[in-house]
C-alpha cells in the first residue's frame, strides 16, 4: 500500500473542484447548469496583454529569469504601490514575483511560521489559508466575523486573540468569500498593534480593484517592517491561467521567500512576466469598465436573493462574491449548507459553494463572475425552488 507523508494525507481537497465535477456530470446528462461557483473573471485576458506575450516570445524571452522575477516587473509592482498607496518599496530587495498570489502566500507562510506559532485568521476564510497554515506547522486561531458588521473586523477584535505565541495575522480584503472590505483606520490600528506586539500582518489583496463603494486603504502604513502585501494579476487583469503574483515587504522576508522559490518552482513563467509588465503599466481604464459591470451584477444578485423567502443577503462591498445567509431555508431535510447546495444543484441545476468550506454553516458563496443572462436565469430558479 502506498504510504503518503502526513502533511499530504491531512490536506483537504478544494470543495470547489468536487462541486465542479458534480456539475460536469449533470451537464453531461443534458442538464442546463447555472454556475455560480466560479472563482475567476469571465472576461478574456485583454488583447494587448496577450500581444505583449507574443512580443516576448518573438524576442526569445524564453529562458530562466531571476528567481524573484525580471527587474521590469519588480519595478512595475514597486511603482504601483508608490502610486496607489504612497508606499516606498525597493524593487530589487523588497519585491518578489511568484507563480500567482497563492505561491506568494505559501512562501510567506513558510518563510515566517514554525511549529508552535499561532496565526490569526478571520472566519469566514478563503479555503487555502487554513491548509497553508497547517502545512507551515503553525496553529490557526480563528477570528469570528459577523454578518451584522458586514464580515469586517476591528483592531479590538484582533487584540483579544493575541498571545505570546502570535506570529501573524492573515487579512484578505476585499474578502473571498464575503466581499467584505476593511476600513482604513482599523487596518492602520492593526498594523500598529502588530508592530508593538511583534507579529506580522500578511495582507492578501488579490481582489484589490474589486471595490464598489469607493472605500480606499491608500496611505495605510504599508512598507513597514511587519507587513507583507500579496497581490496578483489573476483577477484584476483576467489572467488566472498565466500564474503571476507577487509579494512586497521587508527585505529579509522577501529574500527568504525567494530562497524557498529557488528550491521549488524557480522563476515564474518568463513570457507571462512580460505580459504582466504590460498589464501593470498600461492604461487601466479597462479594469474600471470590468468593475462597473461587476457592480451592476452584484446589485442584481443581492436584490434577487433578498426576494427569496428564508434568504438574507448583505451587500458585499468588494470582490465578486455574495455570501447570503440561507439558514432560514433549513428544515428537516436541508439541515446545513452542504445539504442546501446539493439540493440547489440537484433540483435546480444551480452550482454554489457551501459556507462550510469557508468555515461557516448557514451560508453559501455565489460568484457573480458570470453573464447577466445566466445570473437572471439562476436567480429565477432559486426563487422558484424556495418561493
Ligand atoms: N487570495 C484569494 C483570497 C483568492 O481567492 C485567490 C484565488 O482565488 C488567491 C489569493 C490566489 O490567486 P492566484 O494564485 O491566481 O493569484
Amino acid at each position: 500500500m502506498i504510504k503518503l507523508a502526513n502533511r499530504v494525507s491531512n490536506l483537504s481537497v478544494a470543495a470547489t473542484i468536487a462541486m465542479k465535477r458534480k456539475a460536469n456530470e449533470l451537464a453531461a446528462k443534458g442538464v442546463d447548469v447555472v454556475d455560480f461557483g466560479i472563482g475567476e473573471p469571465d472576461f478574456p485576458t485583454p488583447e494587448f496583454i496577450k500581444m505583449a506575450a507574443d512580443r516576448a516570445m518573438a524576442k526569445n524571452y524564453t529562458k530562466y529569469t531571476n528567481t524573484g522575477g525580471i527587474p521590469e516587473l519588480r519595478n512595475a509592482v514597486a511603482d504601483k504601490y508608490h502610486r496607489e498607496y504612497g508606499a516606498n518599496f525597493d524593487a530589487k530587495r523588497e519585491v518578489v514575483i511568484t507563480c500567482g498570489g497563492k505561491q506568494a502566500l505559501y512562501n510567506v507562510m513558510f518563510a515566517l511560521f514554525d511549529r508552535g506559532d499561532e496565526v490569526i485568521l478571520p472566519n469566514p476564510y478563503w479555503v487555502t489559508f487554513p491548509e497553508q497554515i497547517k502545512l507551515s506547522g503553525a496553529s490557526m486561531v480563528e477570528l469570528h466575523t459577523c454578518e451584522e458588521n458586514g464580515f469586517s473586523l476591528s483592531a479590538g477584535d484582533v487584540e483579544k486573540l493575541i498571545t505570546p505565541r502570535t506570529k501573524g495575522i492573515i487579512l484578505n480584503f476585499p474578502n473571498n468569500p464575503t466581499g467584505a472590505v476593511i476600513p482604513k483606520r482599523e487596518l492602520q490600528k492593526i498594523i500598529e498593534m502588530a508592530r508593538k506586539r511583534d507579529f506580522y500582518v500578511i495582507f492578501d489583496e488579490c481582489y484589490e480593484k474589486f471595490v464598489y463603494n469607493g472605500s480606499s486603504i491608500s496611505g495605510a502604513p504599508f512598507g513597514k517592517e511587519n507587513v507583507i502585501l500579496v497581490g496578483s494579476c489573476s483577477k484584476t487583469y483576467s489572467m488566472t491561467g498565466w500564474r503571476i503574483g507577487w509579494a512586497a515587504g521587508p527585505a529579509e522576508v522577501i529574500q527568504a521567500m525567494e530562497n524557498l522559490q529557488s528550491q521549488s518552482t524557480s522563476n515564474p513563467n518568463s513570457i507571462a512576466q512580460w505580459a504582466a509588465v504590460e498589464a501593470l503599466t498600461c492604461n487601466q481604464s479597462f479594469v474600471q469598465a470590468m468593475i462597473d459591470e461587476y457592480r451592476r451584477r452584484r446589485d442584481v444578485v443581492v436584490d434577487g436573493l433578498n426576494r427569496v423567502p428564508g434568504i438574507k443577503c448583505a451587500l458585499p462591498e468588494g470582490a465578486f462574491y455574495a455570501f447570503p445567509n440561507v439558514s432560514g431555508c433549513f428544515n428537516s431535510s436541508i439541515r446545513d449548507s452542504n445539504e442546501f447546495i446539493n439540493y440547489l444543484l440537484e433540483e435546480a441545476g444551480v452550482v454554489t459553494i457551501s459556507g462550510l468550506e469557508f468555515g461557516r454553516d448557514g451560508y453559501l458563496r455565489l460568484s457573480y463572475a458570470t453573464s447577466m443572462e445566466r445570473i437572471n436565469e439562476g436567480l429565477k430558479r432559486v426563487q422558484k425552488l424556495f418561493g
